[in-house]
């Protein structure tokens, strides 16, 4: 008989999880059925961001836990950020990052980076990563069957920085009626044709609404919504509608996470039913927000 060989530093582990500990996991596994349930053929739209894409243990958790979610029958669409991946080739390259009131300038040089980095490395990373994991998945970025179209943002003095204009899903639902995971990089073309960068957080807002989802997840760096934005115990756990519009005029929320605030209102005020932002450094955070009562993060509502 072919004797199976075990890993050479797992044996510790095994011999010590005992019957209670699997009695507990299976507890876990069984808790998680209605949600399920619940989510088997809905559509969940994630944005991947932060110390969960720079670390790479963190973003293996991320892209197995996709990956499980996506075999349980969820339809997960992707949208990922840049991480300082950008700044390190723009560097390399000797080009010198300019910003105008917290804002990248893109020039069309810088452009041009961004498109090969975002659409290029970062994208087929995540793609190669949920593969591993046994769940297929697709790269694309907004230029792709007409995904998205960007309108350059303000009055043009950011550069290559851009809105959405438009949104057409239809290339998504026969990827998600299939079973694949599209892996989307904010990247879009203006009406004109020339490539803008757009916000992540945006992007996934608006694919969220577009596509029907029942829930928008933004996994960044801090615990979710703060009231002094360093001090993690004044977390926010719940707002509504209303009370985001408020935190917004009240100027709470800043730099990054403004975005952030403004893409859940947008997608709760055109039908998402909850909007989740969340901690990406804690483990497995995206399946315990999706299968479990646990609450993590801040969740935002659409009744106001
Ligand atoms: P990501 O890479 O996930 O998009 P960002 O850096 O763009 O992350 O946005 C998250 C950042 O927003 C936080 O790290 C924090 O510095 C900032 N921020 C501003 N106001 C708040 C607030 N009220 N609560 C939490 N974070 C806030
Ligand atoms: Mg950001």
């Amino acid at each position: 008989m072919t004797q199976i060989k075990q890993p050479s530093n797992s044996k510790n582990i095994y011999k010590k999880t005992t019957l209670k500990d699997y009695s507990s996991r299976v507890s876990v596994l069984s808790e998680a059925l209605p949600y399920i349930q619940k989510f088997e053929n809905k559509r969940i739209v994630i944005k991947y961001g932060g110390a969960a894409m720079v670390d790479k243990k963190l973003q293996d958790a991320v892209l197995r836990d996709i990956a499980l979610l996506s075999s349980v029958g969820v339809q997960l669409v992707v949208v990922h950020g840049g991480g300082p991946e950008i700044n390190q080739w723009l560097e390399k390259l000797d080009i010198t990052p300019k910003f105008l009131d917290g804002l990248r300038v893109t020039d069309s040089k810088t452009m041009d980076v961004v498109e090969m980095v975002l659409a290029g490395r970062i994208n087929k990373q995540i793609v190669g990563g949920i593969n591993i994991h046994g769940s297929l998945s697709v790269g694309l970025c907004g230029i792709d069957g007409g995904l998205i179209e960007a309108r350059t943002h303000g009055d043009g003095s950011h550069g290559l920085v851009g809105e959405v204009a438009k949104v057409n899903t239809e290339l998504l639902s026969p990827l998600l009626d299939n079973g694949y995971v599209p892996v989307i990089s904010s990247i879009a073309n203006s009406a004109d044709g020339r490539s803008h960068n757009i916000n992540a957080d945006t992007v996934a807002g608006e694919l969220a609404a577009a596509l029907g989802a029942e829930k928008l997840i933004l996994l960044t760096d801090t615990p979710g919504i703060l009231m002094k934005e360093n001090d993690p115990s004044s977390l926010i756990e719940k707002l509504r509608l209303s009370e985001a519009r408020d935190l917004l005029d009240q100027g709470i929320v800043r730099g990054g996470m403004r975005p952030k605030i403004e893409c859940c209102i947008r997608s709760l005020a055109q039908g998402v039913k909850a909007a989740h932002i969340i901690d990406g450094r804690t483990p497995h955070a995206l399946l315990l927000e999706v299968f479990t009562d646990a609450g993590i993060g801040t969740m935002v509502t659409g009744r106001s």
